[in-house]
């Protein structure tokens, strides 16, 4: 294991050792199936425990009970920016959005090219969405209310979520899903590309409740529809097999050997509070976001010019720490420390900005 390097990508990103090793150990013979997970059928004993586990578990975690459904679905977060208005907002109906940077613009964009009523009631545009807008309220007599809960390029994320008064929110959680725990009960869909917090890219987890899950219209593609996926447990055509064991396998590491979201939150907490510590206390470094809405999943910062933060990025990676360049959109610099990068990665990280400063501020 000495030439993995600390991985700080934003997605796909880092994925627990001991879920690789897993991975690694049972690959060419899944439970004496004499062939890897790859290899067996959707339909067969072999997947249905693994998908039931991984089902059971996304409950267990969230608190939920058989209200919600648990879907894994293929076409990643961006093609829930269609799915969920497409099946739950009805013509003549409208939804509130909140847009906190490039995804949740996104969502907002696709909601509108399908003609829907949208109606963005905060942004946090004026500063290039480095924070979270504070009293967000909702309109009279939305259907539901989208937010992004944390901003994987803008390095923002809400600490509270808002207040909606019973009107259900829809949370794209693609990038800290399962960093805390939170009270699911105010959500009435949440959705995550698994390839950030969850497992490898093409699989995407939706939760949806029942009472949404009954909007679907009849008259949108098969394919598009919740309903299918739920009537067949995720199972209506082939799914993205091998993207759902490793999603099990994370989940069964997080409460298994993590001990579960408490620990996981204390955990992002000590990593988030050592490494924006460090930064606040720089005069060479800068952190982006404003204090109050800052990521713990993804540290957005700034050097004191480009060409020291080509640099930076540069020498890092010849030291073995890598991911750390900016979104190409912001540009800067970014260290995505999700669940499975731990206090020894960004401890590292701390230690060789320090040298960095050193030879260059
Ligand atoms: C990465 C990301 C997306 C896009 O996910 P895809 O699975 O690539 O479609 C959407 N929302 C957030 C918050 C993300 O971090």
């Amino acid at each position: 294991m000495d030439n993995r390097i600390r991985n700080f990508n934003a997605g796909p990103a880092a994925l627990p050792l001991p879920v690789l090793a897993e991975i690694q150990a049972h690959l060419l013979n899944f439970k004496g199936s004499g062939m890897s997970i790859m290899e067996v059928s959707h339909r067969s004993k072999w997947f249905d425990e693994v998908i039931e586990d991984a089902v059971a578990r996304v409950k267990t975690l969230l608190k939920v009970g058989d209200d919600y459904h648990v879907l894994f679905l293929q076409g990643g977060a961006s093609t829930q920016f269609a799915m969920i208005p497409m099946n739950i907002l009805a013509a003549g109906d409208h939804a509130d959005y909140v847009n906190t940077g490039t995804w949740s613009t996104n969502a907002i964009k696709e909601a509108q090219l399908l003609g829907k009523d949208v109606r963005v009631v905060a942004s946090s545009e004026d500063r290039n969405f480095c924070y979270i807008p504070a009293g967000i309220a909702p309109t009279p007599g939305a259907t539901y209310m989208h937010i992004t809960s944390n901003n994987t390029i803008k390095g923002t994320q809400y600490e509270k979520f808002p207040e909606t008064g019973g009107l259900p929110l829809v949370a794209d959680m693609s990038s800290d899903i399962f960093s805390r725990p939170f009270d699911a009960s105010k959500f009435g869909l949440i959705y995550a590309g698994a390839q950030k917090n969850l497992g490898p890219s093409g699989v995407t987890l939706v939760v949806i409740r029942e009472d949404l899950l009954k909007r679907t219209p009849k008259d949108i593609p098969t394919m598009l529809k919740y309903s299918t996926h739920a009537e067949k447990n995720s199972m209506y055509n082939t799914p993205p097999c091998f993207s759902i064991y490793v999603v099990d396998l994370v989940l069964t590491w997080l409460m298994d050997s993590v001990g579960g979201l408490d620990e996981m939150e204390r955990r992002n907490k000590e990593k988030g509070d050592l490494l924006y510590g460090f930064l606040d206390a720089s005069g060479f470094y800068r952190a982006t976001a404003d204090l109050g809405s800052r990521s713990l999943m993804n540290v957005t910062f700034r050097l004191p010019s480009e060409d020291l933060e080509k640099k930076f990025v540069d020498e890092a990676g010849k030291a073995g720490l890598g991911g750390l360049k900016g979104h190409r959109s912001v540009g800067g610099c970014r260290a995505s420390i999700y669940n499975a990068t731990d206090l020894a990665a960004v401890t590292e990280l701390v230690d060789f900005m320090k040298d960095f400063e050193k030879n260059n501020g």
